[in-house]
């Protein structure tokens, strides 16, 4: 076995480098290696699709950590570098330019990647999607000479794209194949505020059907043909048809995967010595009432609450992650900001006008709060995680009246 100690990172993003730098903090001092595939610095993500397009957020202004971070935390991030392979059993990890290093903790925070778009046109120019800096850095360009754009996936990142595209003054069409918006995080009453707080900016929003192929001419899109028959004229489309998790390098060193490297709440895969996080990790969950055993979610928070969980495993001091989801999304001069797992509660009440474009949405299970969404109300969401981790009990009356203050719910457990 191995006699090395360094803890070996394949993944520089959020989880990544939360993990690194908590090791260090909780004083791990042995050597930390990360291992990144792409070639800038770790930056954040969440302005590619809002800032980055509408020009209110640089380039330069993305940074997750400055360059000194790594040098003054001993952090040996190796960027442009890809892990190749993993050996669970003899503690290495190989890399595409074949070598191989030891480890003696390994964090594979390999995150997500766009799920394949395969319809007929998909590779004409013109075609992008948005998951990376230099994916973003493609559409802001293009969004510059577009007039027209489709959108393809109304879930957050389509309608962030959509409403900052908009808000540069192409003219948008967004294309969701499911029935609603955001079916899978919002219920309905949630879904047809978001569809008409799009369509009354200017958004042309057209639910289901889907996308039968791309048209192009000398290489270049010019259209996109729906299921329907609908022909949708643009210069420009997005994709924004969801991620799927990077589990290869997991799947082929045999550690168990389901949706996800599946994790326990420390962030500890089925292999000894292996731990994972962030959007490639499936989480084990603490017990909400009605809710899953295991979840992975596509957060920062996520990503970093996770990171700090396996953190602690390295250095021994084990602290579970008990966090409570949350999770926001800016579109327009729109804030959605979302705690717990509202889709598993069982009454919904709603707090404030929904047509003032300022309330909260509060789920209830079995009489305890389990999930919060709110609209330009954040001091409504920040009370609702506190509430949520509290698994509190206010009552439906006490959360519709906007005049009862919710500092006041008990959040002592008894
Ligand atoms: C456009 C956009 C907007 C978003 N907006 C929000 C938001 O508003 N709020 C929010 O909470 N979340 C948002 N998210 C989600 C958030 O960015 C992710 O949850 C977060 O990035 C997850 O971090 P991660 O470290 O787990 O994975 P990632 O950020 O996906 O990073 C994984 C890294 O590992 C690298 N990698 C993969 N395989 C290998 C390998 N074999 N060798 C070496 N390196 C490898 C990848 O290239 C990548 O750099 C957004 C995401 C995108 C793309």
């Amino acid at each position: 076995m191995p006699g090395t100690k360094t803890l070996v990172i394949v993944g520089a993003s959020y989880a990544g480098v939360q993990l690194a730098a908590t090791a260090r903090e909780l004083g791990f001092e042995e050597p930390i290696t990360i291992l990144g595939d792409e070639r800038h610095l770790p930056y954040q993500r969440p302005p590619l699709s809002k800032g980055l397009l509408t020009g209110k957020t640089t380039v330069d202004q993305l940074q997750l950590r400055g360059p000194d971070f790594f040098t003054q935390n001993r952090i040996d991030l190796q960027l442009g570098q890809r892990a190749a392979a993993v050996d669970a059993g003899a503690r290495t990890v190989t890399l595409a330019d074949g070598r191989t290093l030891d480890y003696g903790w390994l964090a594979l925070t390999t995150g997500a990647r766009c799920r394949p778009f395969t319809v007929p046109g998909a590779e004409l120019d013109g075609v992008v999607e948005l998951r990376t800096l230099d994916d973003a850095l493609r559409v802001a360009d293009a969004a510059g000479r577009t007039k027209r754009a489709c959108v393809i996936g109304g879930g957050f990142i389509g309608l962030e794209v959509a409403s900052a595209l908009r808000t540069r003054g192409v003219e948008v069409t967004v294309v969701e194949a499911q029935p609603h918006l955001l079916t899978r995080s919002f219920p309905p009453i949630m879904s047809a505020y978001v569809e008409n707080a799009h369509r009354r900016r200017g958004i042309e929003l057209l639910t289901g059907r889907g996308v039968r192929a791309l048209h192009g001419t000398h290489g270049q899109v010019y259209a996109v043909e729906l299921t329907d028959g609908h022909r949708v004229d643009c210069d420009l489309v997005v994709l924004g048809v969801g991620v799927l998790p990077n589990v290869e390098l997991a799947q082929a060193a045999r550690l168990a995967v389901d949706n996800g490297i599946v994790v326990d709440a420390f962030g500890r895969t089925s292999a000894p010595r292996v731990l994972s996080a962030g959007d490639v990790a499936s989480m084990a969950l603490a017990p909400v009432p009605g809710g899953p055993a295991r979840v992975r979610l596509e957060s920062i928070q996520a990503a970093n609450d996770g990171a700090r969980a396996a953190a602690s495993v390295v250095v021994g001091r084990e602290q579970p992650n008990t966090a409570v989801p949350w999770f926001w999304s800016d579109q327009f001069d729109l804030k959605f900001q979302m705690a717990g797992l509202p889709v598993h509660g069982d009454e919904v009440v709603t707090r404030g006008d929904i047509a003032s474009d300022k309330f909260s949405l509060f789920y209830l299970r079995d009489g305890v709060l389990v999930g919060a969404h709110s609209v330009n109300k954040p001091a409504e969401h920040m009370q609702s995680r506190k509430l949520i981790a509290a698994r509190a009990r206010p009552t439906a009356a006490q959360l519709a009246d906007t005049s009862f203050d919710l500092k006041t719910v008990p959040t002592a457990t008894p």
